[in-house]
């Protein structure tokens, strides 16, 4: 498809280009790392500048006016959060710093409570350092025993023989949503059946699935799902872990201090109402605020188009890649975000990510915090270009050419 028919069909991105003062600032400038994180709007900037310059103060605690201003923005997120993700009750929501410390939360918490020797943790082969060092560190403090799902040549979870894996003494199975290197969107409706039909839980890593395509948790019927707002054009510091009411209000607190209590007494102490007992301290409220413009500002553009656009820009680049000679490529399910993990022969991945940055183009090159499925390949590690709203079939042009010279520098 051209992008004059993308255009008539979704939506202009070299419009929505212009919601970003960064390409402004950066005219040449190629992002191809979202898996990474990604560019902020302006209207996004300006929420978080409106705070700190109009209302900044402390939450849930000041009794005047920009106080309570301040308090009212930080919970309207929530609920827009709650609304985002289908979560159906607004005490499922907690604020973290990101994915990372929503997925430690769940491990000591609901880990810390509940597992013991000989119960199993069950991750895959492809997990984020993020949902597979928290377990290692539980199953190694409570003595449970940490088992993997494998992968399949294709980048996706082999699911073949389930009860080999799923068992009476899996207590939690922990899944990444949307592999950061090969794309894949994991069957977690499958996967949350398989758990719950042995009596475990479900923690969904969706950091990569959120920004790009329509989630609606109640519908995975996931008990955990964690996500990051800087990789959905929010800022850093702020991610979400949605639990099921009924499990959060049955967990012990994570992180303790001011906020999260009830009463405190020098014997003793009890627990605020879920979820602002797992929100110890000061919050990242101006960051909390942020995220929910951006949340408005992808309901503005709308998930089903985002989605609908990126598996345009998705099927376009693997078209063009291919031609690249030497070229391998990492991941090719049927399923599959708009992520592209490949290796040029004979050249190092940080050579072509060098030599793509002279010409402006930014992509990933590493093990991309995934350093079993770097063995798994047999690299230590591969290149990686990510995509989102923002980008544009000339660019991908312009990074098929800029691959066609690198090879043609090494040869
Ligand atoms: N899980 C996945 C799949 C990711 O891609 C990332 C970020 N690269 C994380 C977890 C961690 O997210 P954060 O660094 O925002 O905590």
């Amino acid at each position: 498809m051209s992008e004059n028919v993308i255009q008539q069909k979704l939506f202009d991105a070299k419009k929505i280009k212009e919601d970003f003062p960064i390409f402004r600032n950066n005219p040449d400038l190629v992002f191809l790392d979202n898996a990474s994180t990604t560019q902020k709007p302006q209207s996004v900037i300006d929420t978080l500048s409106h705070y700190y310059e109009n209302y900044n103060s402390n939450i849930h605690r000041g009794i005047y006016q920009i106080a309570e201003k301040a308090t009212a923005a930080y919970e309207k997120s929530r609920d827009k959060v709650t609304k985002f993700i289908g979560a159906g009750d607004r005490r499922s929501i907690v604020f973290t710093k990101g994915t990372t410390e929503s997925i430690n939360l769940v491990a000591n918490s609901w880990g810390g409570q509940n597992l013991k020797p000989g119960d199993e943790v069950l991750i895959t082969e492809m997990e984020h350092h993020s949902n597979i060092i928290p377990w290692q560190l539980i199953c190694e403090r409570t003595g449970a025993d940490l088992k993997y799902i494998p992968i399949n040549e294709d980048g996706t979870l082999d699911l073949s023989n389930p009860d080999k894996y799923f068992k009476n003494k899996t207590k939690i199975v922990c899944v990444i949503h949307q592999s950061n290197v090969f794309g894949t969107v994991n069957p977690i409706t499958e996967i949350v059946k398989y758990a719950h039909e042995v009596g475990a839980l479900v923690l969904v890593d969706g950091a990569q699935s959120t920004p790009h395509h329509r989630v609606n948790v109640t519908e995975l019927n996931c008990d955990f799902f964690a996500f990051s707002g800087h990789k959905m054009m929010g800022p850093t510091g702020v991610g979400v872990l949605y639990t099921k009411p009924e499990i959060l209000e049955a967990m012990n607190p994570f992180l303790g201090g001011g906020e999260m209590i009830r009463k405190v007494t020098l014997e003793g102490s009890t627990w605020n109402d879920i979820p602002w007992k797992f929100e110890a301290g000061t919050p990242n409220i101006a960051q909390v605020i942020g995220f929910g413009s951006a949340i408005d500002y992808i309901n503005k553009i709308g998930r089903d188009t985002i989605t609908d656009y990126e598996n345009e820009l998705l099927k376009y680049a693997q078209e063009k890649l291919q031609t690249i000679p030497g070229i391998n490529i990492y991941g090719t399910a049927k399923d599959k975000g708009a992520v592209i993990s490949f290796n040029l022969e004979n050249i190092h991945p940080h050579d072509v990510a060098h030599i793509l940055d002279t010409y402006g183009i930014a992509i990933r090159a590493g093990h991309h915090c995934a350093q079993p499925i770097m063995k798994k390949l047999n690299v230590a590690a591969t290149n990686r270009a990510s995509f989102y709203i923002y980008n544009t079939l000339a660019e991908i042009d312009q990074l098929a050419e800029g691959l066609r010279k690198t090879v043609e520098l090494f040869n």
